[in-house]
C-alpha cells in the first residue's frame, strides 16, 4: 500500500537548489561599506552609522526566506527538531 501523501502543487528542482545553497549570510551595503547579516534578519544596524535598514522585503510574492520561516515554525513543534536533527544525521551519512 501506497503511504498516503496528498500535494496539490509542483515543487520545482530550482526551488530545493535554491535552498540547498541558500547563504548564510546577507550582504548589506550602507555609507560606502558591506556588512553581512542574517539572511532572517528583517533589519539591520549600519555598523558606520548606526542607521536602521529594512533589509527583508514583504513584498505579495513570497521569497524564499518565507520557506525558512515556514519550517521554523513547523519545527517549533514538539518533537520536530528531534525528526529534524535525525533526518539530518541520514543526510550526512548519504553525503560521506
Ligand atoms: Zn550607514
Amino acid at each position: 500500500m501506497e503511504p498516503t501523501r496528498k500535494q496539490e502543487f509542483e515543487i520545482s528542482q530550482d526551488l530545493i537548489d535554491s535552498i540547498e545553497t541558500f547563504p548564510l549570510h546577507r550582504e548589506v551595503a550602507h555609507c560606502g561599506t558591506v556588512f553581512q547579516v542574517s539572511p532572517f534578519d528583517i533589519y539591520a544596524d549600519c555598523p558606520r552609522c548606526g542607521t536602521r535598514i529594512k533589509v527583508r522585503s514583504f513584498a505579495a510574492a513570497s521569497e524564499l526566506e518565507d520557506v525558512f520561516d515556514a519550517v521554523f515554525e513547523w519545527m517549533s513543534q514538539p518533537g520536530a527538531e528531534e525528526m529534524a536533527r535525525r533526518r539530518q544525521q541520514v543526510l550526512q551519512q548519504d553525503r560521506d
